[in-house]
Parts: C-alpha cells; sequence; structure tokens
C-alpha cells in the first residue's frame, strides 16, 4: 500500500472501534463498512484505515507502518513507544483503579506495601508503585483479572473500570485511581512524512479540532425581556459576544450564543431567573474558529 495515502490506524473489533469510525466520518470523510476487511479507503480523502490490533497500534506507528493511529491512552502508557499523543479525543473513557476484596479495606497507598497485584498493565502500575515509594510484587495476567484474588492468586488487583458493574460480580471494590483514560490520536516522534503526507495530516487535524470542539459546544437560543438583557449577557459564558435579534414584541430580545455543553446545567437557573423563556439547546456539528 505504498499509494502515499495518509495511513490511519484503528482498533480492529472493540470498544473504541465504532467511536474511532464516527470520529473520522464526522470530519467528513466518506468510509465504506469496513465489515471482515483490513485495510479501508476513504472514498474522498487520500486515506487509508489500518484496523489493527489495540495493543500493536503503538508499535506500528513507531514502526511508521502506519502515520497516525487511535488507541486508549492506557494503551499508550503501558507499551511505552517512541511516538507522540497529538490530541485527546474524549471517548473511551475510563480509570485504571485498584480495587480489593470486599470485605477488605484501604486507607492509603502505603497499604500496598507488600501486598501481591494482578494486572494486565505491569508497567503503569509499577511506575505508580514507585512514585509512591512501594515495594508491592506485580503479577503481570492478560485477561480476566478479577478472578486472580477468589483464586488466591493475588491479594488485590487493578484493572480497567467504568461502571465498576464486573467488579461487583467478583465481590471487589474500587479504591484508588491509578491512571485515567481516553482514546488519543498518537503520530510517529519524528513524523517522517513527505510534504504531501504533512498537508493531508494538517488537514485532518484542522477538522478534528472542529468537531471536538463542536461536540463540547451547544448553540443555545432563548427569548429575553429587554431590560434583562445585561444581567443575561453575565450569566452567558460565550465564546464571543452573543447574537441578538430584535422580536415582533418589541419588549423582548432572541438572544443566541455558543456555550461549552458542561455549562449548561449551571446556568440554566439563572437564566430561568433573570426571564429568559423559550430556551433551546441544539446540537452543532462542525465549529471552525
Ligand atoms: P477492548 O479491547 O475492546 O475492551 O478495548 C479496550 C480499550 O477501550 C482500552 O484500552 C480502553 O482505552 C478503552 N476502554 C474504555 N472503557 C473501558 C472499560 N470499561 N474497560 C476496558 N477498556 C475500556
Amino acid at each position: 500500500m505504498l499509494n502515499g495515502n495518509l495511513k490511519v490506524a484503528v482498533q480492529k473489533k472493540g470498544r473504541l472501534t465504532d467511536k474511532s469510525l464516527q470520529l473520522l466520518r464526522s470530519c467528513g470523510l466518506d468510509i465504506e463498512e469496513y465489515s471482515e476487511r483490513l485495510i479501508v479507503t476513504a472514498r474522498n480523502y487520500e486515506l487509508d484505515i489500518l484496523f489493527l490490533r489495540d495493543d500493536d497500534i503503538p508499535e506500528y506507528v513507531q514502526d511508521g507502518v502506519a502515520d497516525i493511529g487511535i488507541v486508549g491512552y492506557d494503551v499508550v502508557k503501558e507499551r511505552n513507544a517512541e511516538i507522540e499523543v497529538l490530541r485527546h479525543l474524549g471517548f473511551g473513557k475510563c480509570r485504571l483503579m485498584m480495587a480489593i476484596p470486599e470485605e477488605q479495606d484501604i486507607e492509603s497507598v502505603e497499604n500496598l506495601q507488600g501486598k501481591r497485584i494482578a494486572t494486565s498493565f505491569p508497567a503503569i502500575v509499577k511506575e505508580y508503585l514507585n512514585a509512591n515509594k512501594i515495594e508491592a510484587k506485580v503479577i503481570e495476567i492478560s485477561g480476566s483479572v478479577e478472578i486472580a484474588p477468589s483464586l488466591g492468586v493475588a491479594d488485590l488487583i487493578c484493572d480497567l473500570v467504568s461502571t465498576g458493574n464486573t467488579l461487583k460480580l467478583n465481590k471487589l471494590k474500587k479504591t484508588f485511581t491509578v491512571f485515567e483514560s481516553d482514546a488519543v490520536l498518537i503520530g510517529n516522534k519524528n513524523l517522517n512524512l513527505d510534504e504531501s503526507k504533512w498537508k493531508l495530516l494538517a488537514s485532518l487535524l484542522t477538522r478534528i479540532d472542529s468537531v471536538l470542539k463542536a461536540r463540547n459546544s451547544k448553540y443555545l437560543m432563548m427569548n429575553v425581556p429587554k431590560e434583562n438583557l445585561d444581567e443575561i449577557k453575565n450569566v452567558l459564558p460565550s465564546l464571543k459576544s452573543p447574537t441578538i435579534v430584535p422580536l415582533a414584541d418589541e419588549s423582548m430580545l432572541a438572544v443566541h450564543a455558543v456555550i461549552p455543553t458542561d455549562t449548561f446545567w449551571q446556568i440554566n437557573e439563572k437564566l430561568k431567573s433573570a426571564g429568559a423563556s423559550g430556551i433551546l439547546l441544539l446540537a452543532i456539528e462542525n465549529m471552525i474558529l
């Protein structure tokens, strides 16, 4: 496949696959259903998607087989490859946590001293223990780590958690967070790309940034009494000054603003107290700043 296309590695089949493809599609790339294929070429961009095992993605990017890749930050840290994190993508969020049998308690990290910890992330766990000056035995297990304590193989585990349901099923409970992860876009450290690939990458990054920005923002519309406009403006965390539109009822104005999604529920009550009505919050598909 030495066709000059930008090569992006994506997890073949797993938790990050759909959201990675969704992100690329939101960037305007026309990607056909991948089914069982290992390489898919976008119809409207010089880009090939290589579907690979996620554990292998950091090395493939390091070695230049793929120019860039989308993979969990946990995998990047664990594999310790010579790559660069270009963007945090905000999906695939999870935490690597220490978990202990339900009937036990751990008060502080010091209680890990001398314990046996089963994990699929030995490098991250060892780094955490070293940073906290703890000597403990790290037992590497590649899957079903949760059963290690009940088998007597380990005293506790360190594993990825999102809801905690798997832990509960295995009579374990969460304690400290060792590492927080989300999906990241990675690139080769020396990005050994020729000029045309650089252009493809730069343009893709611009598109990704605008999609990420849009995902974190919403378009807010509301009607407000003219006399309360200053109060409303003070509440709004808008990017620039809001759009103000006159209404048929001359005592009222329509106010439109782009706001960070997570601020809406904090300001909603204040907007209503300032007389805002007909509040609408709309998704934004793309945002070019
Ligand atoms: P998979 O191999 O399909 O389970 O995908 C694993 C990747 O998904 C991990 O490397 C994480 O980056 C991410 N992930 C997100 N939530 C979780 C979770 N609850 N458990 C395991 N991995 C998760």
